[in-house]
């Protein structure tokens, strides 16, 4: 009987090289419209099948155009990584070997590297050893996880068991967030049943930073279970709350802190004291949530969830069943540290890319892109009629053109239409902006300049008229 898996890998491989072969030069924006992706993938359910093969060539066919090269090394849209060879590799290995990583019992090879990326990370990061580490499908998962941690913790130690009573009844928390903080932290909020209701704002500064003085007096008008939730890198100045200060306050009150570090949190990995420095004192917080797919550059999709009480993590997410077989020892079982049941192996590509860069391999992709992001801001900033918005401490650029939302808005489409590169706008502090992020591990200096020279060739044009 003929090997019914190679003629379809060997297809897929040879599309693969093709689609990896054509990403640096092509057109980064999508070009499909989506009635010609209707055109040409709509058609009934086929009755009888059609051939693997086809059906193969079918969607790569479709992917020039009706894809956006968001791992392009000029797609600056977003917060968007990469994968680098290695993790991709291994990626796909895992959809090879198909292993259900739920639980030990299952794929002990798969719990185990788990484990040890896991470890290696708080590692990198320099966090508490002992913290209990889930791998999620991204930075919202992993806010949902901690934040679910934070509750069951918060509850606990006033004598509440929410795991099992709920919250109808129970003690009201008291959540506390920045003006700035990212929605999914609102939505993990949402899916706790605590609602975005509750969520006390403070103040940010012109950067974006949670103002710790202010935070100080919401926490003094304060009583009960709190939990506040701080950022390492907003999604749009790079900026890093002053989270020392903020988990001396919280320390004080006895809040639960927990750190959206969805990028930021891998400025811990940097050689750059200056780039450390920014997250000082996070390793002070209860909680850490980031993500694998943005500065990591493995593919889609992975996130992790960092909680320092294991106990607590665990209790929020544990499951069990009498037909499932759970470790009774050292084994790890993923089902007790993240929301998932079946799920996929994806703490390898993790293990893959951690073990192939090694420290120095990650602190140079952290600074590297750093320093793409400078390059970028130092080459818009001294043009006419161009202006950085904000303090470039990290991989985030906000531009602004001749001080006007309406001129800003057209440069952004122009760049996207001109295809040399891609990025999207945003509201900086009631302002239009164009945003840059530099995430992709592939991004030279060259593709930081070609960038910066596309974006000024449209700001020109558009000023001509
Ligand atoms: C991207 C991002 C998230 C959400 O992460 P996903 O991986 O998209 O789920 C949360 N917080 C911040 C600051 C982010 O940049």
């Amino acid at each position: 009987m003929p090997d019914p898996f190679e003629p379809l890998l060997a297809r897929a491989h040879a599309h693969a090289l093709d689609y990896l072969d054509h990403l640096p030069d092509r057109y980064v924006g999508s070009l499909a419209s989506r009635d010609e992706l209707i055109a040409a993938l709509r058609a009934p359910l086929p009755p009888h099948g059609e051939p693997g093969e086809h059906v193969i060539d079918l969607l790569a066919a479709q992917v020039p155009r009706g894809t956006t090269a968001c791992n392009s090394p000029r797609y600056f849209g977003f917060v968007i990584g990469g994968a680098t060879p290695v993790s991709l590799a291994a990626d796909w290995l895992v959809s090879t070997w198909d292993q259900n990583a739920g639980i030990y019992v299952i794929s002990p090879f798969v719990a185990v590297i788990e484990e040890v990326a896991g470890d290696w990370l708080l590692d990198l990061f320099d966090l508490p050893r002992e913290s209990g580490v889930g791998f999620v499908t991204g930075c919202q998962m992993a806010n949902l996880t901690c934040l679910a941690a934070a509750r069951h913790g918060v509850l606990r130690r006033v004598g509440w068991d929410v795991e099992a009573d709920g919250l109808q009844g129970a003690p009201r928390i008291n959540v506390v967030a920045s003006a700035e903080s990212h929605i999914t932290i609102d939505v993990a909020l949402r899916y706790l049943g605590l609602g975005t209701k509750c969520i006390q704002r403070v103040e940010a500064d012109a950067q974006g930073r949670m103002r710790a003085d202010k935070l100080r007096e919401k926490l003094a008008t304060l009583e009960g279970p709190t939990i506040v939730c701080a950022q390492a890198g907003n999604v749009n100045t790079g900026a890093f709350d002053p989270l020392r200060e903020i988990a001396d306050a919280c320390g004080k009150h006895g809040a639960w802190l927990h750190v959206d570090g969805a990028f930021g949190l891998w400025a811990r990995a940097s050689h750059d004291a200056g780039t450390r420095a920014l997250a000082d004192g996070i390793e002070l917080a209860d909680s850490w949530a980031t993500d694998a797919h943005k500065w990591l550059n493995v593919p889609y999709d992975c996130g992790v969830a960092l909680v320092k009480s294991r106990e607590d993590h665990r209790a929020a997410m544990t499951s069990s069943a009498a037909y499932l077989i759970q470790t009774q020892g050292a084994e790890r079982d993923a089902v007790d540290w993240v929301p998932d049941f079946s799920r996929r192996a994806r703490g390898v590509p993790v293990y893959a890319n951690l073990r192939t860069l090694g420290r120095d391999g990650i602190a140079d992709l952290v600074d590297r892109l750093c320093s793409r992001a400078r390059q970028m801001a130092d080459a818009l900033r001294d043009e006419p009629g161009v202006q950085v918005l904000n303090d470039v401490v990290l991989n985030q650029v906000l531009v602004r053109f001749d001080d006007d939302d309406d001129m800003t808005r057209r440069v952004v489409v122009g760049v996207q239409q001109d295809g040399t590169c891609w990025l999207a706008g945003t509201t900086w502090q009631g302002r239009a902006a164009m945003r840059i992020s530099v995430s992709n591990w592939a991004t030279s200096t060259e593709d930081a300049a070609r960038s910066a020279d596309a974006i000024l060739r449209v700001h020109k044009a558009l000023r001509r008229g």
